[in-house]
């Protein structure tokens, strides 16, 4: 597959890994240099005490982005990875002990929360409507195209997609939205939770965002088998299989630009030439550490940061019967955490807690009759915090929480413990200010202002990953290479 032009992707995560694969495909000879010892960047692996864990995302959606590269590469993907639909998908927990479960299917979780909660189906069945209504207006004029090429403007589909922009809320919070759609505020945190997966804030962030349960509800959510990792080896081994060089613990200097164009790069002091160059890394950084001399975009740059996260793997030496894959435990007040996570900067002290175990779909991820915890809570992004404090204080107030609902003791059960947190995911991962998704979309315009898939200054300079159109995720990450890509040439 080795043809005559060269590119170098920075960074091996899930939107370098896609990018990689694309290129190969485009006859490129194509090198990945990753600063880290493993592939995957946010989606890693920690395997440790008898315990494994996903360190990053948990939930799964769009899978067929993902065996997309398989079929470009005809190769089966079933031949390399599999997985299962989920149904049901959350167990969410709330501090009066009512426990309401998600489904797939408007209908099946219409008819939990009429059961659960004082609203009724038809306001959960509307709802999940006007969220694939949302997905279908968006998904061809926001996802699958750069929305930097004016040209992208002309097809039927985007000017449809455009006179229908009023159905997607751009100019309603989605608090303000759900609050008018639901009576009970159970209801209205479940779906305001879903600013979150995005890194924003759901009393600020547009009601656009109510488009991400249609991925999650209506499409389906899925399980690797083998864990969420399985995804990066899997990529990882059909890459090396189509050619793709990794360098590993390879960090990107600088990215040699000359006459305006992007010529290459330097690693380990070594100069090296390259017809194209992708870079996988928040785009922040790239400009700040890799061109530093180059004209910033900084109305993009500049935008409000996401927020980041502190994750607790826990191994816990106890099976629970009311845990599932994926379980939510809901703050009593929402307005609270999110002001204290985005105004103040800090963290509730009664805070959202997501327990994610994967050892209820993957036994062999805990030793027998324990499970893996991966436990998290949203941390503003860095702004000068005291971290072991406010790590200390989440860690208490996070058991509280969890011995308050589950009437349990935690702590003299947890008997293998890691931590992430804004620091590690700054210094490891090259997230500017440890922000897990680059910018927020709490600015109505942030979809206009994530940095575009390619460089207007630098020729073939290209961007690809989560801090970059469309944004952050598994599936985005991967269109955001496939777009990418696109545009070499
Ligand atoms: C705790 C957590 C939970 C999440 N949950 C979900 C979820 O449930 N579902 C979901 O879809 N998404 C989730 N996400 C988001 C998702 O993980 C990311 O959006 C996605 O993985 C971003 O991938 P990326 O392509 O931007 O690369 P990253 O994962 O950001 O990787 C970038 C890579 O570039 C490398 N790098 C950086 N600078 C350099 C340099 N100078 N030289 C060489 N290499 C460099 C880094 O080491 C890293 O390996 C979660 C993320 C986290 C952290």
């Amino acid at each position: 597959m080795a043809g005559t032009k060269t590119c170098a992707i920075i960074g091996s995560g899930i939107g370098g890994l896609g990018a990689a694969i694309r290129m190969a495909n485009k006859d490129y000879e194509v090198t990945i240099f990753e600063s880290n010892e493993e592939v995957g960047g946010k989606m890693g692996q920690i395997s440790e005490g008898g315990y494994r864990f996903d360190t990053g995302p948990s939930v799964l959606t769009m899978p067929e982005y993902i065996d997309d590269l398989f079929l470009l590469c005809k190769k089966d993907p079933r031949d390399y990875w599999n997985y299962k639909q989920l149904d049901p998908v959350f167990n969410y927990f709330f501090n009066d002990g009512t426990v309401i479960q998600s489904f797939h299917g408007k209908e099946r979780f219409g008819e939990e929360i009429a059961s659960k909660t004082d609203d009724d189906a038809a306001s959960i069945i509307k709802f999940l409507k006007d969220s694939e209504t949302k997905f279908n207006i968006t998904n061809e004029v926001f996802m699958q195209r750069s929305l930097h090429q004016p040209l992208n403007y002309l097809s039927m589909n985007t000017l449809k997609g455009l006179l229908n922009f009023g159905k997607i809320e751009a100019f309603t919070s989605l608090n303000d939205s759900n609050r008018l759609r639901f009576k009970d505020y159970k209801t209205v945190r479940i779906f305001n939770r879903f600013a979150s997966y995005n890194g924003s804030n759901p009393y600020e962030a547009p009601a656009t965002l109510g488009i991400i349960p249609h991925f999650e509800m209506n499409m389906g959510t899925y399980f690797p088998e083998g864990g969420i990792y399985k995804i990066i080896t899997s990529l990882a081994q059909l890459a090396e299989k189509i050619g793709v060089k990794f360098k590993m613990n390879a960090g990107v200097d600088e990215i040699i630009v000359e006459g305006n164009k992007a010529k290459g790069i330097i690693t380990n002091e070594e100069k090296i030439d390259f017809d194209v160059v992708i870079s996988n890394m928040d785009v922040y950084n790239t400009y700040h550490k890799l061109i530093p001399s180059a004209i910033k975009p900084t109305k993009t740059l500049n935008q409000e940061r996401s927020s980041s996260v502190i994750v607790f793997y826990w191994g816990i030496v106890k099976q629970f019967e009311q845990l599932g894959l994926h379980n939510l435990f809901y703050s009593d007040d929402d307005a609270n955490e999110y002001q204290k996570l985005f105004k103040e900067h800090s963290i509730a002290n009664e805070a959202t807690v997501y327990v994610n175990v994967t050892s209820k779909m993957n036994a062999s991820d805990a030793p027998d009759g324990c499970e893996n915890w991966f436990v998290m809570v949203n941390a503003p992004h860095m702004k000068n915090q005291n971290w072991d404090e406010l790590i200390a204080k989440t860690r208490i107030n996070t058991i509280e929480k969890l011995n308050s609902i589950l009437k349990t003791n935690i702590e003299p059960l947890i008997d293998f413990e890691k931590i992430l947190e804004p620091r590690i995911l700054e210094k490891a991962g090259q997230s500017a200010f440890g922000s897990v998704f680059g910018n927020s979309s709490n600015n109505k315009f942030s979809a206009f202002l994530r940095h575009p898939n390619f460089s207007s200054r630098i020729k073939n300079l290209f961007f690809c990953g989560g801090t970059v159109h469309p944004g952050p995720s598994i599936p985005l990450s991967l269109l955001s290479a496939k777009i990418a890509v696109g545009m070499v040439d």
